[in-house]
């Protein structure tokens, strides 16, 4: 992951905002958007919660928008709980080892949080642990958090 500063952040945001309304009110006319290809820009925003989608539109353009519609219902990480992983590890199915986007974890059907895991280098506790201590780095209203019974 690459570091950007505050103030570089700030001025990136606003660089492109400011370009994105010089070329077209992008709200007023989203009706007339070009055709694009999504390729896999679309599965980077598989299961994310339509507010973390109006955000993004709002970091973009500087317009607040809601965003309606169903999320997609992924399957919760095992170790961070939110909703991001499109299969479950199943070893008879051959399922699995979905790389979790939030915390990176990798789903190799571990359950007791404090094992060790090679494939992870390191257990669940350590992946929880760094969230915990790297708030900047996690923002927590892209995903969806799953329920207890889920
Ligand atoms: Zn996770």
């Amino acid at each position: 992951m690459n570091n950007i500063s505050r103030e570089h952040a700030v001025q990136f945001i606003s660089s492109l905002r400011n370009l994105i309304e010089k070329e077209m009110n992008i709200l007023t006319h989203i009706e007339d958007l070009p055709e694009v290809n999504l390729g896999m820009d679309k599965d980077v925003f598989k299961g994310v919660s339509n507010g973390f989608l109006s955000e993004v539109i709002y970091t973009m353009t500087g317009r607040k928008v809601e965003v309606i519609g169903e999320v997609e219902n992924l399957f919760p990480c095992p170790c961070c709980g939110f909703k991001t992983l499109t299969e479950r590890y199943n070893k008879d199915a051959g399922t699995g080892y979905d790389i979790c986007p939030y915390c990176t974890w990798e789903d190799d059907g571990t359950i007791d949080p404090y094992a060790y895991r090679s494939i992870n280098k390191g257990s669940m506790i350590d992946y929880r642990n760094e969230m915990a201590s790297n708030p900047n780095r996690y923002h927590t209203n892209k995903w969806i958090k799953a329920k207890s019974n889920e």
